[in-house]
């Protein structure tokens, strides 16, 4: 799909940045957009400036402080403890997060002249988050066309990955180094291989063994 335009979301993490390689290799023209909601660090957000800057990515800063404000939880207030309870969304979860996301990056993509939205959500681990479903977001790429009467692609290159396979995918699009090195996951805002400790980092971790194995078994 050359000679179009992709507007990516883009939080500075392994998946967003995997997705915007994906982008680049995928369309001519790659616009990252990063949304500032007071998320537990700040870090996140220089490091999405950084990695955008590196691969010489055009990038949007939203402010959506509102969002922090409506939903004060582990991520978007620090003294809150990140906790995950079986059978419970874990309490990192802000609620529509995706859907705000999704048409703040379709109004800025009919903005531009962009017709495709590139996001990294998943539903394979989706951690109870509802709005990384599969049919959340063909429900919503429905709601944002008839909403802007546009047609938008939203194109979601890990719906169905686990992290060993996103962790393959950036292998294949020869950014494995680059994401290792450069994303943040972290809860306690460590980039690369992050604290070890904290949920994300041990998700992260899992998935890289994981792979490193398959890939040195074979
Ligand atoms: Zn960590």
């Amino acid at each position: 799909m050359k000679d179009q335009k992709a507007v990516v979301v883009f939080s500075g993490g392994q998946d967003s940045t995997t997705c915007l390689f994906w982008a680049l290799k995928k369309f001519d023209e790659v616009v990252a957009v990063t949304f500032d909601y007071n998320q537990r660090h700040h870090q996140e957000i220089e490091v999405a400036k950084e990695i955008a800057a590196k691969l010489n990515v055009e990038h949007h800063m939203l402010d959506m402080s509102l969002l922090s404000q409506l939903t004060p939880n582990a991520l978007t207030r620090n003294h809150i403890k990140i906790e995950e309870k079986d059978g419970e969304p874990p309490n990192t979860f802000v609620p529509g997060r995706n859907l705000l996301f999704l048409s703040f990056a379709a109004i800025l993509a009919n903005q531009i002249g962009a017709k495709h939205i590139v996001t990294g959500v998943c539903e394979t681990d989706f951690s109870g988050y509802p709005d990384c479903r599969d049919v959340f977001i063909k429900s919503c790429n429905v709601t944002l066309n008839l909403a802007m009467d546009d047609q938008f692609v939203i194109h979601t290159p890990l719906m169905w990955l686990d992290k060993a396979e996103t962790w393959e995918l950036a292998d294949k699009l020869g950014a494995f180094d680059f994401v290792r090195e450069n994303t943040l996951t972290c809860y306690n805002g460590i980039i690369a291989d992050g604290c070890g400790e904290c949920p994300a980092c041990q998700l992260r971790k899992r998935g890289l063994d994981q792979y490193l194995q398959q890939k040195g078994g074979v």
